[in-house]
């Protein structure tokens, strides 16, 4: 299919003369065909379309298309339904009234278009640019930042679920790639074990007979590897995607032993290299989705970073521009909030929108990233995480009870005792210095307990280097001030575009399987979002009610 560029078409006179009339107070599409115009042109998408054979349906539409069906929530037959049937879609598209609209698959085709060529941000980003061209975003915004958990497409399966499931997913691709060679390659009872999901089976009860089950799923998931890298078999085969993850499951849950009575398949456990969550495949038809946990919570799946501008209110009274998402990163659910920091400020400077002052919360703070922020020129507004050592656990002697003389590379203990040694190291890939105290000073020392645990050595204490040290220092004094607390305030905002993304769009939920597939669900949910926020500020309504219950009406001071 090639792609022929076209300008955005004009609205045909029949379908706005007849919109405007329907919609007398208008509706979102209208507006953002009115007040944006022409943001998303067809060769923005280029890359995903040859320059042979017939013209498929104008890219730019589709995109609009895909980012409409968010803002409500549909799904694609629904989509495609209301660039049939509803006039203000209609409008937004320069439709002619009698156009027939396209068939619902197209949208999952050009999807995929996006994921193969690498354009999930597209879409986004030409919103982000008119945004921009039009002064509503820009650099040096105060912004905010936070996460939540998204829902893989998968069902949960335990191990014993996921072995079976993981033979059954590739016998399946091997099915329908090679049938004729499969046949070959297995006999009749394969298709008896393997038929029926596993997890809709009756898997036995017993501990023994699990751990049985659990070998012979082990051991036909090495006959058919063995069988698909044999000589004979086609080269091809090896690289189906379910075969490869099932060669990583493989990997991941079983190994191979031979003694003296020949090769014996065992499954993996905790002290037999069972791989740590953040690597463990955890399904089948999802080899990007992770096991993760917050606040006790387990899910599978992903986690979407947003990020939004959030102006202060101006001190004339002018209107402020309606808070935009500016940022959008999608990773699996094990990748800690801390990682992405540093990501998110490189995204929001490839897109000219570095924050003048970002705030987060303490899962995207470290005084590392404080200062590398601010090399930058960005203020990460957070609180950092909370001293964990024993002593500040216990109330005893923490680093802040040591006076640090850095020009002489000497620390004072409470007690008036000075260190013996001063060693420059790197501990987990940074720099530190380990500060060491005499022992003959600790061992006598009558506060002892409460500065260590170490019974024939002195205290030891580990320092970040000088400019990290005075950054941990201050900032940690800021954060007990009144007026760092009122800035902060800001942040508790988030969580309300955190809720409209999950309640209105659904991203809680991922629609599709796949890193790519979810990033471009979350990118076009985020495009969405900013279009009724945008569409909330043109009409000056609130983005939500404040819903007062019954309960809470009740006046007892009334009644008194
Ligand atoms: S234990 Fe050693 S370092 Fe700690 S207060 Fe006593 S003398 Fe000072």
């Amino acid at each position: 299919m090639s792609m022929q560029p076209k300008p955005w078409p004009e609205v045909p006179a029949e379908t706005a003369r007849i919109t405007k009339s329907a919609f007398r107070k208008g509706a979102l599409p209208i507006r953002v065909r009115d007040e944006l115009g022409f943001w998303c042109a067809d060769g923005d998408f280029a890359a995903a379309y040859g320059v042979r054979g017939a013209p498929g349906i104008s890219p730019a539409q589709l995109a609009m298309v895909t980012v409409l069906q968010f803002t409500e929530n549909l799904t694609d037959r629904q989509a495609a339904d209301a660039v049939r049937g509803r006039l203000d879609w209609k409008y937004c598209l320069g439709l002619a009234l009698a156009d027939e609209g396209f068939d619902f698959t197209v949208l999952s085709e050009f999807r995929a278009r996006l994921v193969a060529d690498g354009l999930e941000s597209k879409i986004f980003d030409a919103l982000l640019d008119r945004l921009i061209a039009r002064g509503l975003l820009g650099a040096g915004e105060r912004q905010r930042t936070d996460s939540t958990h998204v829902l893989a497409a998968i069902r949960a399966l335990n191990r014993l679920e996921l072995a079976g499931e993981t033979v059954r997913a590739a016998l399946e691709a091997l099915a329908a790639a090679a049938p004729d060679w499969l046949t070959g390659a297995i006999d009749s009872t394969w298709q008896a074990r393997y038929a029926a999901r596993v997890e809709t089976m009756r898997l036995p009860a017993s501990e023994s007979k699990r751990a049985a089950l659990a070998i012979e799923y082990g051991r036909d998931g090495y006959r058919l590897l063995a069988a698909v890298t044999a000589a004979g078999a086609p080269g091809w085969l090896r690289e189906l995607p379910a075969v490869e993850i099932l060669r990583r499951v493989w990997v991941q849950q079983y190994y191979r032993q031979i003694d003296e009575h020949g090769e014996r398949v065992i499954r993996r456990d905790a002290e037999h290299g069972l791989p740590p969550g953040r690597l463990r495949l955890i399904s089948p038809y999802d080899p990007d989705a992770r096991y993760s946990e917050k606040r006790g919570a387990g899910w599978l799946g992903y986690k979407v970073h947003l990020s939004e501008t959030c102006p202060a209110p101006a001190s004339d009274g002018t209107r402020p521009a309606p808070n935009l998402l500016t940022c959008v990163a999608t990773t699996p659910a094990a990748v800690p909030d801390v990682a992405m920091t540093e990501a998110i400020h490189d995204r929001l400077a490839e897109h000219g929108l570095p924050p003048g002052e970002h705030l987060v919360d303490a899962g995207y703070t470290s005084t590392e990233l404080l200062l590398a922020a601010r090399a930058r020129g960005i203020t990460l507004l957070g609180p950092l995480s909370a001293n964990p050592s024993r002593q500040a656990r216990t109330g005893g002697y923490t680093l802040d009870a040591f006076h640090i003389d850095w020009d002489h590379q000497q620390v004072t203990c409470p007690q008036g005792q000075r260190s013996s040694s001063w060693t420059p190291c790197t501990q987990h890939g940074r720099d530190a210095i380990v500060v060491r105290f005499p022992t003959p000073a600790c061992a006598p020392c009558p506060v002892r307990d409460r500065c260590t645990t170490a019974t024939h050595r002195g205290r030891q204490l580990t320092l970040n280097p000088r400019p990290v040290h005075e950054a941990l220092t201050a900032a940690r004094v800021e954060q007990t001030s009144d007026a760092w607390r009122e800035r902060y305030k800001a942040r508790a905002g988030v969580e309300g575009t955190i809720a409209q993304a999950t309640h209105v769009t659904g991203v809680r939920h991922a629609r599709y399987t796949g890193l790519a597939k979810t990033r471009l669900e979350h990118l076009l949910a985020a495009t969405a979002v900013n279009l009724i926020r945008l569409d909330a500020w043109w009409t000056d309504k609130p983005l939500d009610r404040t819903r007062t219950r019954q309960l809470q009406r009740l006046d007892f001071d009334l009644a008194a």
